[in-house]
């Protein structure tokens, strides 16, 4: 059994520190809400008065908190948690945070003699609840070894990245795309409610192509990820179909930003000469766009 601090008991934290508890491990607990608090010491969870008293004596520090700033003042300011916190005990950030301020920490935190781990999540409050979270943990097999006993009482899958900060990067990029294709569907669903065809019949239609299951497993492993940009379906067509659609949906004066923006990342795709390559070709346009280096 593993002696862990926890800081951070909102909506996320405090089900996932209860977890821990009922895990069997020795667990105190720390939030500036005191209320927070109360509510875990119900559950076993020795509570303490500061973010030092929280860090003292563990072998693993994990922190819950809103983002990059409060996590480094929690853990670096004068009289912080690094402060009280053993040498060479782990930090554990499960924070959802810039990844640059997650490198300065790591740094920091390492330079201090501490093993430093972002490990932040996936899923939702309910899914802390059932300990059913994703755990995304920025280290490797040794890493997520030492850390199992505890990642395996607040989810139920741990994704290995193999590096510090990879944990964090990939959860920025999860939910970039799937923020983004929040707001894209939701255009599409408007579309299909403005010109009268059922939302049930496009879901139907689109939960086998690509629209509904996404590029990274459809259309690229067979195509640009291998280099072979020959078209299945080339960019002019793509850039022809995108253009009816925005028109249909001008016609009906509804406003489709994410789609006039995927339409003019292809109208650049053409002017750059790719009109005829496949449409996952996209991804050298944007790569190229970008100054990143030609493969
Ligand atoms: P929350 O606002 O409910 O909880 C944050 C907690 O931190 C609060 O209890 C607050 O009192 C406490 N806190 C703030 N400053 C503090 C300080 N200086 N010292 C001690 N405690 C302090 O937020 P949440 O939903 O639990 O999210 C926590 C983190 O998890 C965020 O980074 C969030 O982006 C991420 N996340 C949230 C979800 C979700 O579905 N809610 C899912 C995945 C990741």
């Amino acid at each position: 059994m593993i002696k862990v601090g926890f800081i951070g008991l909102g909506q996320m934290g405090r089900p996932m520190a209860r977890n821990l508890v009922q895990g069997g491990h020795t667990v105190q607990v720390h939030d500036t809400d005191t209320a927070a608090m109360a509510a875990l010491a119900d559950h076993g969870a020795i509570v303490c008065a500061s973010v030092a008293d929280c860090a003292a004596g563990v072998d693993v520090l994990i922190t819950m908190l809103p983002n990059g700033d409060v996590v480094k003042a929690v853990l670096f300011d004068e009289g912080g948690a690094a402060d009280a916190l053993p040498d060479g005990a782990w930090i554990v950030d499960m924070s959802t945070v810039h990844p640059l301020a997650s490198d300065g920490i790591a740094k920091e935190a390492t330079a201090r003699g501490f093993t430093f781990v972002d490990a932040p999540v996936g899923r939702t409050s309910d899914h802390a609840e059932k300990g059913q979270l994703l755990v995304l943990a920025g280290t490797d097999e040794a890493g997520v070894a030492h850390l199992a006993p505890l990642f395996d009482c607040m989810g139920s899958e741990t994704v290995v990245t193999g590096a510090a900060g990879l944990g964090i990067r990939v959860k920025i990029i999860n939910n970039y795309m799937s923020i983004a294709l929040n707001a894209l569907s939701a255009e599409a669903a408007a579309l299909c409610e403005a010109i009268d065809l059922p939302l049930d019949t496009a879901m139907k239609v689109m939960s086998g192509t690509p629209a509904g299951n996404g590029h990274f497993t459809t259309t690229w492993p067979g195509k640009v990820l291998k280099g072979d940009l020959s078209p299945a379906f080339m960019i002019d067509l793509a850039h022809k179909d995108i253009g009816i659609a925005l028109d249909l949906a001008n016609q009906m004066h509804l406003p489709m930003p994410m789609g006039s923006a995927a339409r003019e990342q292809f109208s650049a795709a053409r002017a750059a000469g790719r009109g005829r390559q496949d449409w996952s070709a996209i991804l050298e346009q944007v790569r190229a766009s970008g100054g990143l280096p030609h493969h």
